[in-house]
């Protein structure tokens, strides 16, 4: 039976609104491209969501006050974000836990030693699977259809209205319909695209790896740019990309793949020379920036190269490093120019200022004389046993999409649509331009869908939609 709210996408933005509209009396089928083995896209490879917090809460230790988390989306997005939509969305991460867990979501007690991140970030107990799988639950409970293996390819939209979407020979209409689809970062050729051929003659994206869900192909995004009109945000070369092992699998590799000893040694190209301030802020804060940094290197490949001090210190990848005795034997086996390698070393090393090393500070180990510098954490790399990882692009979501407003609405030439609502990656780009500070892609997942669901189930049923935020917190 066709319903009154359709949602498209299987992810924390589609269940977000598919319960929303549902827990409003609508009736709610959803539509998933993956088979159910798969299902939930990047939310299932997810840790936490980035919360706002006056005071201690629940899970959250000290405070993380609104301006503080603005003042953080400022920085890393240098001003590129709709100040309206990411004030929305601080405000909404700071109350929409008690709905979370009445649908099954558990948060994970602030772990000691993460006191930083326990501040700002509540983490899923059981990680973004569960929190998947527990809305899957909750969804089937209340009596929302779920359909897997159901790609959307297109829509029927005729003035800015929403009347029907078409999976393969199959028309299915609804009186209200929220896309939360993802971008397109699973799309190669899409990707080709938007990066391009480099001076170099080569296509950078040819080397990346995508690190979660194979059915983001933007399908959707696109056919709504290109054959509707609607309005977009966003560059397409934008997006979280992170330097990850390289021999991570093409999809799906997630977060053990991710190379988190960068602050703790240097970095070189495969011409075995630095480019970049390995130490130039705390690594949660930097971690995003290296996919883009190694997506500019000759093969969009490079090395983190760390000594025996570091052992200890970092996450540790899923795959060991490469392990050498000395620094020559490790260029080796690294494949790496010898005597090239051995030159950046030694620069490096004879350029170190050490004081006090405190990886858990801006410390004053820093280097002098050396282009690029290193301007925390400098130690000399001098101590056996040695450790190579080599680095690929990683990207995580890209970042065009539909521009909306607080509503959730689809815009066609500066209008809302009355009954067409977007949430998650497809508009994430309203509220991140470019860079990132970890958890906010669900909370704005999070916030986007509840509001396209809420402002869903009202259109469905006759009422125009509200703007802002769902605030109450039972
Ligand atoms: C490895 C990894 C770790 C991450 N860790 C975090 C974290 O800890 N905290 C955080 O905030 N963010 C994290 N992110 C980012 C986060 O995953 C996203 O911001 C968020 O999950 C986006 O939610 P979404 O619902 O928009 O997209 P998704 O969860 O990707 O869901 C999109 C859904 O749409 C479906 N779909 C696609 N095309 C179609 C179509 N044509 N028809 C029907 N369905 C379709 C897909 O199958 C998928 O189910 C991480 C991402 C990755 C890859």
């Amino acid at each position: 039976m066709d319903p009154d709210v359709l949602v498209i996408g299987g992810g924390n933005a589609a269940l977000c609104a598919a319960l929303m509209a549902r827990e409003a009396g609508c009736s709610v089928l959803l539509l998933e491209a993956a088979p159910r083995d798969w299902r939930g896209g990047n939310s299932g490879h997810t840790r936490n969501l980035r919360c706002m917090h006056d005071a201690p809460q629940d899970v959250l230790v000290e405070a993380y006050p609104e301006e503080e988390f603005w003042q953080d989306l400022l920085k890393v997005t240098g001003g590129i974000t709709n100040e309206h939509l990411a004030r929305m969305v601080i405000r909404a991460s700071s109350t929409c836990r008690d709905w979370m867990r009445r649908h099954g979501v558990h948060f994970q007690p602030p772990l000691s030693g993460a006191l930083h991140v326990a501040r700002t970030n509540a983490f899923f107990m059981g990680g973004g699977k569960a929190l998947v799988n527990a809305y899957y639950r909750s969804a089937e409970r209340l009596g929302v259809q779920v359909r897997y293996a159901s790609p959307v390819d297109r829509l029927e939209i005729e003035d800015g209205e929403f009347k029907a979407a078409w999976v393969g020979e199959q028309r299915i209409t609804a009186k209200t319909c929220v896309l939360a689809a993802g971008g397109f970062e699973s799309n190669r050729e899409w990707l080709r695209e938007a990066w391009g051929q480099n001076a170099r003659g080569e296509w950078p994206s040819d080397n990346f790896l995508i690190r979660g869900t194979a059915f983001n192909r933007g399908v959707l995004l696109r056919h709504l740019l290109e054959d509707h009109g609607a309005d977009r945000i966003g560059d397409p070369t934008q997006a979280h990309m992170v330097a990850i092992d390289a021999r991570a699998p093409l999809y799906d590799g997630g977060i053990c793949t991710r190379i988190d000893c960068v602050s703790l040694g240097v970095v070189v190209n495969r011409e075995a020379e630095r480019f970049y301030d390995e130490g130039e802020d705390f690594w949660p804060k930097r971690y995003a920036i290296w996919g883009r940094l190694v997506a500019q290197q000759p093969g969009q490949t490079a090395w983190s190269v760390i000594d025996a001090k570091a052992i200890g210190r970092f996450m540790p990848p899923v795959f060991p490093g490469v392990r050498a005795d000395s620094l020559p034997e490790l260029a080796r086996k690294l494949g790496l120019d010898e005597e090239r390698f051995m030159q950046t070393l030694d620069a490096y090393n004879g350029a170190c200022r050490v004081g006090h090393f405190d990886h858990t500070a801006l410390d004053d180990c820093h280097t002098e004389g050396l282009a690029p510098a290193k301007t925390h954490w400098a130690r000399p790399i001098d101590t056996a046993p040695f450790y190579g990882y080599q680095l690929r692009p990683g990207v995580t979501f890209t970042y065009l999409g539909l521009e909306t407003d607080d509503t959730a609405a689809v815009r066609f030439s500066g209008q809302p649509s009355t009954n067409l609502f977007v949430a998650g990656e497809m508009m994430a780009g309203n509220v991140l331009g470019k860079g990132y500070t970890a958890g906010v892609g669900m909370s704005i997942g999070t916030a986007f869908g509840r509001i396209a669901g809420r402002n869903a189930a009202l259109a469905a049923t006759g009422h125009p939609a509200v703007r802002g935020a769902v605030t109450e917190k039972a």
